[in-house]
């Protein structure tokens, strides 16, 4: 039988994860793999300002994001697309007068983070994968199986017929990650309750480029900024809801949503004036008991997802991408095998507890924030008041949310 040609890394999934990963560890002699289930889309990304022109997911990237994106040569196709900064960020709360507010003066930055949408962060990462000969791109390709043989090769067989041999088999292929089900890998998981619906909604008024959200008791409620100009005042909306509300607010007739929105939103920025399609999509916390074994990896939504409300799950993920990529890399100039367990395992320990850590903090803001009790209402209400006016408190909060805090 004829030997499966080799590959040094197999990555499974290019969405924004998988992709970003191959182009980290493009032209340093390791030779890459990519397979990626939908066909690569080659159309044009459009240019106009409708609300339909917007990609309805989109991702808030934090200052950390957007410097590892500019490292690997995808920052530059975004900023000649489109993207929007935000610089400021109003949080507060339905039942009381609690609410903080941050503003990227306070760290001395100029921006908190960037809204892009995700087709067009998938796209720039992919316009640079082009340009690079170390990485082939299997596409529209599905894993079918995958086993390790006796000399610690990876075995692949794709639903084509095709067979690999890969040193390294990284999991990038997002929350339902089939490799993690293929080589039964354990998590621990559980239903948010929540479903988001997301959408591209304009408004009355100008969204002075703020990151604005809203905790109600049925769930948080995110208006980000789009660009757009004075003219337009587009905004991205991620709201989600306990699922038994999610089912009524997507039946409403587009007028009584924008009426819904805006109510749920006190029209702090006015009437909602029209709104996308919607889509609803359900919330589950999950985290793989281990992100490593022989020869395999978890990066990103593979490994772990986590509610939208601080929008931290790509940030998270393309750290995975940078540390997982920088191990590789080291043992790599030392001769030592990409899949090798040694490798492996310092990944794991600098990514698990960082991830596992705002995980534990994001189920915490939920669950507090669906309190109806008094006391704990008054005391959340308290606590936002007294953050908002702690000031190092609150930069060291800013630093986090922004990947650039030194020490934890
Ligand atoms: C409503 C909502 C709002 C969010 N907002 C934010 C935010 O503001 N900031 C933030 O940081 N994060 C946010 N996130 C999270 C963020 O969207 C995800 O963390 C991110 O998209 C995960 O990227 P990924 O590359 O790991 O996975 P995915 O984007 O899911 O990509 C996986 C890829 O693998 C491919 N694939 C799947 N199975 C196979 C297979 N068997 N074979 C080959 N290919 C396969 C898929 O086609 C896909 O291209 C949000 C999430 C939601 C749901």
């Amino acid at each position: 039988m004829a030997e499966s040609p080799r590959c040094d890394v197999a990555i499974v999934g290019a969405g924004i994860a998988g992709s970003a990963l191959a182009l980290a560890l493009s032209g340093q002699g390791l030779s890459v793999v990519l397979i990626e289930a939908q066909p690569p889309d080659g159309g044009q990304l459009p240019a106009g300002l409708e609300l339909e022109d917007f990609d309805p997911r989109v991702v808030a990237l934090n200052p950390r994001s957007r410097a590892l994106l500019a490292q690997w040569g995808a920052w530059q196709g975004i900023e000649d697309y489109r993207s929007c900064a935000y610089r400021h960020m109003t949080v507060w709360d339905a039942d009381g007068t609690g609410a903080i507010e941050f503003d990227c003066s306070d760290v001395g930055a100029s921006a908190l983070g960037h809204i892009v949408e995700n087709r067009a962060l998938v796209r720039s990462l992919f316009a640079r994968l082009q340009a690079c000969a170390d990485v082939r791109l299997l596409a529209p390709e599905r894993l079918r199986a995958c086993s390790r043989d006796a000399a610690g090769e990876m075995l692949l067989e794709l639903e084509s017929g095709s067979r690999l041999q890969a040193g390294l088999l990284v999991a990038a292929d997002g929350a339902n990650s089939r490799v993690r089900e293929l080589l039964e890998f354990r998590t621990r998981e559980w239903d948010y309750g929540h479903h988001a619906i997301v959408a591209t909604v304009q408004l009355e008024h100008d969204h002075q480029a703020t990151a604005w959200q809203r905790f109600l008791s049925t769930g948080p409620l995110a208006l980000l900024p789009l660009p757009g100009g004075a003219r337009r005042h587009c905004c991205s909306l991620v709201w989600s809801v306990d699922s038994a509300r999610v089912e009524a607010l997507m039946g409403l007739e587009t007028t009584e949503f924008c009426q819904a929105l805006g109510r749920a939103f006190e029209e702090r920025l006015g009437r909602v004036l029209a709104c996308s399609r919607r889509h609803a999509f359900p919330l589950r916390q999950r985290h793989a008991v281990d992100y490593i074994k022989p020869g395999v990896a978890l990066v990103a939504d593979a490994a772990h997802t986590i509610h939208p409300l601080a929008g931290q799950g790509i940030n998270l993920g393309l750290q995975d991408v940078a540390v997982l990529a920088e191990e590789l890399l080291r043992a790599w100039q030392r001769g030592e095998a990409p899949g090798s367990p040694a490798v492996l395992k310092r990944y794991q320990r600098r990514r698990k507890g960082e991830n596992l850590a705002m995980m534990v903090a994001m189920d915490g803001f939920k669950r507090l924030f669906e309190q109806p009790a008094l006391p704990l209402r008054w005391l959340r209400n308290a606590g936002m008041r007294g953050v908002d006016r702690a000031r190092p408190l609150k930069q060291r909060l800013m630093e986090k949310a922004m990947g650039v805090a030194t020490h934890d």
